[in-house]
């Protein structure tokens, strides 16, 4: 798991370098190139990842990490407009609220994610809209990647085959999840806190299966985003075309390291 985030932190680095060299040429030259679309880098890093102590810090400690990649590079199956306004714009918005929220409600400072989201109901409705908001988006955003796609392997997948049926048929079923979930909400792959099973949920707003106002509490390996604001612009009304196009840019690496860290933090869990 180190090793895992090492690599991760270092590829970042290596990234932001590129870009940070590639945004300083363009810099230097007036005229945008024709058909060149200029390469933005993205300012924070990624220190907080919702993964590992992440989970154990207090809500007041958490910063606003950086987008793992640039805003174009989940494209074409998320525009770069999409990106950069669901990244800067929204997510950054809850970020910011919860932020404010935790200063007329101080004794939520020090809770972990965990424990708030354990007991959303006993605090203000500010809290489940805009820390969910903003741990929902961090998972979202880790859970792409722009070398994304395939399928699952190891442990991850024979659970998935075991729970399922088959990989075919877990995907089917989070399609349908995430299709019929109505209005705006999420669709989720988790590990149930009590059976230790895999299964498939959705919830409304920025709810998510940590919360005690889930049916079934679980820890989150995968959460889509149907809200319109993540794919209105390229998608219009065709939610479906998203889900699908969605597969192309998952971080199955991600999903996986996070089902591993269950079974590593599974006692601090429960
Ligand atoms: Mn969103």
């Amino acid at each position: 798991m180190k090793t895992f985030f090492l690599n991760f932190i270092m590829a970042s680095a290596m990234l932001m370098l590129t870009f940070n060299s590639e945004a300083q040429q363009a810099a230097k030259s007036k005229a945008p190139q024709a058909g060149k679309p200029a390469i933005e880098a993205v300012s924070a890093t990624p220190v907080f990842t919702g993964t590992g102590t992440d989970w154990f810090i207090s809500i007041k400690d958490a910063p606003f990490p950086g987008l793992p990649y640039t805003y174009e590079a989940l494209e074409p199956v998320i525009d770069k407009a999409t990106v950069e306004i669901h990244y800067d714009r929204h997510h950054r918005a809850y970020f910011n609220n919860y932020k404010k929220a935790i200063e007329t409600s101080p004794e939520t400072g020090e809770m972990s994610f965990y424990k708030l989201f354990g007991s959303i109901t006993e605090f203000p409705a500010t809290f489940r809209n805009n820390a969910g908001g903003f741990y929902n988006h961090v998972l979202y955003w880790s859970n792409m990647s722009p070398n994304g796609g395939g399928k699952p392997s190891g442990r991850l997948m024979d659970a998935i085959v075991a729970k399922f049926g088959s990989y075919e048929e877990f995907v089917k079923q989070f399609e349908d999840a995430a299709k019929t979930r109505f209005g705006s909400g999420w669709a989720w792959l988790s590990v149930d806190l009590a059976t230790n099973e895999l299964f498939i949920s959705s919830t409304p707003n920025q709810d998510n299966p940590l919360m005690n106002t889930v049916e079934r509490r679980g820890f989150p390996l995968l959460g889509i985003d149907v809200w319109e604001h993540a794919y209105y612009l390229k998608y219009q009304n065709k939610r479906p075309e998203y889900i699908q196009n969605f597969w192309n840019k998952l971080n199955w690496a991600d999903v996986q390291a996070r089902y591993e860290e269950y079974f590593t933090l599974v006692s601090r869990l429960k």
